[in-house]
């Protein structure tokens, strides 16, 4: 038997909606292009949304078609999320950091009409002008007075905004109708579209907000310094309005001293962001020797977070919440935050379960099979490949039937390609990218296990672990470290550290000592091209 209840669908613009009545003045703070910083709140975001979704008419943007952003976190970006989605197109976030190749490749693969971008990357795009669809628009988000000089006709953002009605007749959208579009980084082969919908957005935002309670609540000012150009901010721009917490956007500017002024400047509560990033910022605070104003809250993911870093972080007073996640999955998986009773453990408890990548979120459910895909046990021992499902993961790639088969098994989840093991209650704790566990002897030794051990290290400012060919081992473990400027770490005493957490047989045959770690598009350190940097590298044992 049927329940007799209606059946409304889930719309993206109904979010906005319900925080322009519900909190008319949640604010939403950014870090302009133009140099200043702009204050508005969610009901004048609400109408200026209405006179961009008349200005998307005008430029004959129909439902389906897909608009392309390339922009830095602000209110303008934030309003586009909207309008696009809330008529019925299709928002195309691009990550700027992709290489050329790659971002042609997206702009045609998604079929853009139109792309939107801050000044800052108006060079990018007339450099791949030429290769990029023809009839293709422009449009620059400033005013006329900034606007640049440019080789691309392009528009002028508030000039299209000007004169509009604040008010649109938003469509009624079937729920299942496509909202956003973000592509993988693709460390491998091209990049793979994962296409949101109006329903997977909301229902996503609905987790978070259930989950998430220490900062998606009214009052709270949450600093997103994960991108809007990349995993939706990790669904900030939905559930920040859906829940009255404001948002503050920090624009370009993210290393350690731009993020301490402005959070200091805005009081910003809560910070959500990859650890590169915390690293800068615990920088600045060991030198200005405070925390910044009102600052409370970090939520770290998108690589695993270092212990280390987690302590620092929560014995200066503020709350660590490690969480995982990806584009696949809208993006967030699991969090980290702390029952009640888990608070009442000792320090070095609760660290341990910090230092996990935490429970999952309400709606989605995983598992870990070993290579048969069998299922595991969830006991903290059985370690297998993490597999996802829920109605905020995806079901295929965009315009891609190969990628999209190999991506969901036969019972219908998602493979993550992490490895990972889940204890009794639910926490995940992840081993590795199945490509960067280092295979030796037939053993498996996680790189990750051996950084976070690393990054203790009073002279370590960061550092990889990374795969080396071995011709009797198969793999053997390197060891790649940014030395603390004016510092020079040495192996042994690193040997020594490591040894009071991993067997003998896993310890690093070799270290280098680098200025810097290449990084991804997305702020992570990238192991493919370490690899490549390091390949045929001669182990000490080799000669
Ligand atoms: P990409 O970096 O390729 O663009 P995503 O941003 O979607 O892709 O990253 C997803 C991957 O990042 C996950 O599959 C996982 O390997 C890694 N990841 C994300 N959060 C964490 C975390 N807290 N700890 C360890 N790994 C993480």
């Amino acid at each position: 038997m049927l329940g007799m209840m209606m059946h409304r669908p889930l719309s993206i613009i109904e979010i906005l909606r319900f925080a322009a009545q519900s909190y008319p003045k949640g604010e939403v703070i950014s870090v302009r292009t133009e140099g200043d910083l702009h204050r508005t709140n969610y009901a004048d975001t609400f109408a200026r949304v209405g006179q961009l979704a008349h200005a998307l008419q005008a430029l004959g943007i129909n439902p389906g078609d897909r608009v392309a952003t390339l922009a830095w976190n602000g209110y303008r970006h934030f309003e586009l999320y909207y309008a696009i989605s809330g008529s019925g197109a299709v928002c195309h976030t691009i990550n700027p950091r992709l290489s050329a190749e790659q971002m042609t490749y997206i702009v045609q693969h998604a079929g853009d009409r139109v792309i939107f971008t801050d000044t800052t990357f108006v060079p990018i795009l007339e450099g791949l002008k030429d290769q990029l669809p023809a009839g293709l628009r422009f449009v620059i988000m400033t005013d006329r007075a900034h606007m640049p000089d440019n080789t691309l006709d392009a528009l002028c953002y508030e000039e299209l905004l000007d004169g509009q009605p604040t008010s649109f007749d938003w469509p009624e959208l079937d729920e299942n109708t496509a909202a956003g579009l973000c592509y993988t980084s693709g460390t491998t082969g091209n990049p793979k579209g994962a296409l949101y919908s109006h329903r997977s957005t909301l229902l996503h935002a609905f987790g978070c907000a259930v989950t998430v309670q220490t900062c998606l609540r009214e009052g709270v000012r949450i600093m997103p310094v994960v991108p809007l150009f990349h995993v939706n901010a990790w669904g900030l721009p939905y559930s920040a309005p859906l829940t009255g917490a404001s948002l503050i956007f920090p624009g370009g500017a993210l290393d350690g001293a731009s993020l301490f002024k402005l959070m200091d400047e805005t009081g910003v509560n809560s910070s959500w962001g990859v650890p590169t990033v915390w690293q800068g910022l615990l920088d600045e605070i060991a030198k200005q020797g405070r925390n910044p104003n009102g600052f409370n809250e970090v939520i770290v993911g998108g690589s695993a977070a270092p212990r280390s870093m987690i302590e620092k972080f929560e014995t200066s007073g503020v709350n660590v919440c490690h969480a995982w996640g990806m584009t696949e999955m809208s993006p967030i998986g699991t969090h980290g935050l702390l029952n009640e009773d888990m608070k009442t453990r000792s320090f070095k408890d609760q660290m341990d379960l910090k230092s996990t990548q935490g429970r999952r979120i309400m709606g989605v459910e995983l598992k870990i099979v070993d290579e048969n895909g069998a299922r595991q046990p969830h006991d903290g021992q059985a370690v297998g490949e993490l597999y996802v499902r829920g109605n905020g993961i995806i079901s295929g790639y965009f315009n891609n039937p190969e990628a999209s088969a190999a991506a969901i098994d036969a019972e219908g989840w998602f493979g993550t390609g992490d490895i990972a093991s889940i204890n009794e209650d639910g926490f995940l704790l992840i081993q590795d990218r199945a490509k960067d566990l280092i295979k030796s002897g037939g053993e498996w030794i996680s790189s990750i296990d051996l950084e976070n051990v690393v990054m203790s290290h009073p002279d370590v400012a960061s550092c990889a672990v990374i795969a080396v060919a071995h011709p009797k081992w198969d793999e053997r473990p390197l060891l790649v470290v940014v030395p603390v400027p004016g510092k020079t770490p040495q192996k042994a005493e690193i040997d020594a550290l490591l040894l009071q957490h991993v067997a003998k047989w896993q310890l690093p045959d070799a270290m280098e000592l680098v200025d810097a770690l290449p990084l991804t598009a997305t702020g992570k350190v990238s192991k493919l091209t370490l690899r490549q940097q390091f390949a045929g590298y001669k182990l000490p044992d080799m000669d």
